[in-house]
């Protein structure tokens, strides 16, 4: 099972995702925002399995976040959420350094499954965002 450090700083979301990903079995580091996120990986020397990150949060986003992480922690894989195809678009040139960007809202089910994917560097045909907004 992975250890995986969730950036969200939306609550309920938060705590809906790590409930999720402790289903699987999978141990969830939560911080709420890019900034304690990066804080915690630097301070566990980027021991995790996956990183998590929502893309708007206060006082340091996801794009932020995933590019520090990237330079800092390349071999770490990372997978952005975001309910905002702006948003998504924002990370349109991270597409080197993320594995995929989940488009909010998400089931239990589909979260899972996406992290499960990004575990196992299974990327999907297309983005689900471009099926979403085509
Ligand atoms: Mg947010």
């Amino acid at each position: 099972m992975a250890h995986i450090l969730l950036a969200e700083d939306d609550e309920a979301v938060r705590s809906f995702v790590k409930r999720a990903l402790e289903l699987d079995g999978h141990t969830v580091t939560a911080q709420e925002d890019g900034a304690a996120a990066s804080e915690t990986l630097a301070r566990e020397n980027g021991r995790f399995d996956l990183i998590l990150s929502d893309i708007k949060m206060p006082i340091m986003d996801g794009i932020a976040f995933a590019l520090i992480a990237a330079r800092d922690f390349p071999q770490v894989p990372i997978l952005l959420m975001t309910g905002f195809a702006d948003q998504r678009e924002r990370a349109n040139g991270l597409d080197a350094l993320i594995h995929d960007v989940v488009t909010k809202p998400f089931s239990l089910a589909e979260i899972r499954r996406a992290v499960h994917d990004a575990l196992n560097g299974i990327l999907r045909e297309e983005p689900t965002v471009l099926r979403r907004y085509a």
